[in-house]
């Protein structure tokens, strides 16, 4: 079987392909600028024992149609060709940003489904949009193909009532749905389902720390989310790259009052200007690291918060969970970044959680334990694969 991954933005679409049953990736690519005279297109073949291919072109797209037909075009010929027909695709699985509390799980698409996605667009206005879009534009490239949509906010539909409301009127949920989501679902869901059978224990006690861009954190446990620290959007939690995280919602009254922020401004300020750019001028780790490096008292303050709000969500939620067996890192900071783990680990004996720093400091590939001998809790890093996730699910729901 040939899974064909699709996760699209609103002027991108990331894409991969998947042999199926083994699970092994053909190719993968990335679009961008889609709409421009400049649109790039970065493709990259995998053939097992080489190197991989890469190809880089840069060409006028006028839609997300046209680049998927380029996309198509590069899966389909020349010598680096992966499959000869558009028909050889068996599935399509989509990244769709907002399930709401409609989707639990992985969900084969229909026009029900198809207008569920749109119900929820008022609820992800910056990315339900574009995934859809993604979705009608994959049904007319691949008319006989069955389309499923993979959900970030699916994955915490187990969340129990007293951690997915808020205490505001009940009406605001029962209307309008006002409550936690969280987001990152097909991320933690793939990395604890790998802890638990590195740890050989399906029940253990597991908190999840993705470190992306975005970042937030879950508590999970037998592999189910029991809490996680993004809420009804996003922008909830921990301090992000561009993102403030948790604040008191005085401020933003404070804002939009006495000192005059639009709406607009306020958006803006807390979801592109914030968190460690806010803080110290970069939203890239890599930066601020060097800063660091440097002397920069701003970076070393950041450095700080970030690792701090972190410790707070680790103590919350051994509290939700009772214990704990491990802590996992995951994704571009939190497999990279050795001074933030250093520091998030740092005094935490309470927990059971000890770091071998020589291990710590080391690069390797794959899943590490990084547990100083002898230590109660874990602590792993555990490197994320969400398009996999999405194939994975995707074949779970034909099969
Ligand atoms: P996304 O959330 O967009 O999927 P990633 O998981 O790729 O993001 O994480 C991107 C972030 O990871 C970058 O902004 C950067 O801060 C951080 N990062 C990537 N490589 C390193 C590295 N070697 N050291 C520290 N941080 C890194």
């Amino acid at each position: 079987m040939n899974i064909l991954v699709l996760n699209s933005g609103s002027s991108s679409i990331k894409y991969q392909l998947f042999r199926w049953p083994d699970e092994r990736p053909a190719c993968s690519g990335l679009v961008e600028r889609i709409g421009s005279e400049q649109a790039t297109i970065t493709h990259k073949t995998f053939t097992p024992g080489a190197s991989p291919a890469e190809l880089r072109s840069t060409l006028p797209l006028p839609d997300h149609e046209a680049g998927l037909l380029e996309v198509v075009r590069l899966l389909t010929t020349g010598p680096e060709a992966v499959i000869q027909a558009p028909a050889e695709i068996d599935l399509v699985g989509h990244r769709v940003v907002h399930g709401g509390e409609a989707f639990t799980k992985a969900t084969l698409i229909d026009e029900e489904v198809k207008a569920e996605i749109r119900r929820l667009f008022g609820l992800a206005p910056l990315h339900n949009p574009a995934n859809y879009d993604g979705i009608e534009v994959a049904e007319r490239v691949f008319p006989q193909v069955r389309q499923v949509a993979v959900f970030d906010t699916a994955f915490h539909q187990t969340l129990p009532e007293k951690a997915f409301r808020y205490a505001l009127p009940t009406a605001l949920y029962t209307e309008q749905r006002i409550r936690r989501y969280g987001f990152h679902g097909t991320s933690h869901q793939y990395v604890a389902a790998q802890a638990a059978a590195y740890l050989e224990n399906p029940d253990a006690r597991l908190i999840t720390i993705h470190l992306g861009n975005g970042c937030s954190m879950a508590a999970v446990r037998g592999g189910q989310s029991l809490d996680t620290s993004m809420g009804f959007s996003p922008l909830a939690g921990l301090v992000m790259g561009t993102r403030s995280g948790d604040l008191d919602p005085s401020v933003l009254l404070h804002l939009l009052g006495p000192l005059g922020y639009s709406g607009a401004q306020v958006n803006n300020l807390l979801n592109k200007e914030s968190g460690m750019l806010g803080l110290a001028g970069s939203n890239d780790m890599r930066d601020i690291s060097a800063a660091l490096a440097a002397g920069s008292p701003d970076a070393a303050l950041a450095y700080d918060l970030y690792a701090y709000r972190i410790r707070q969500y680790i103590g919350a939620y051994a509290a939700v969970l009772n214990g704990l067996d491990a802590i996992i890192f995951t994704a571009g900071v939190g497999e990279n970044d050795a001074l933030v783990r250093s520091k998030v680990c740092q005094d935490m004996d309470f927990f059971g959680l000890a770091l071998d720093e020589t291990q710590n400091q080391q690069r390797q590939p794959g899943l590490r334990d990084l547990s100083a001998p002898g230590a109660r809790a874990r602590v792993l890093v555990v490197p994320t694969n969400e398009e996999l996730e999405i194939a994975r699910q995707c074949a779970e729901l034909v099969e």
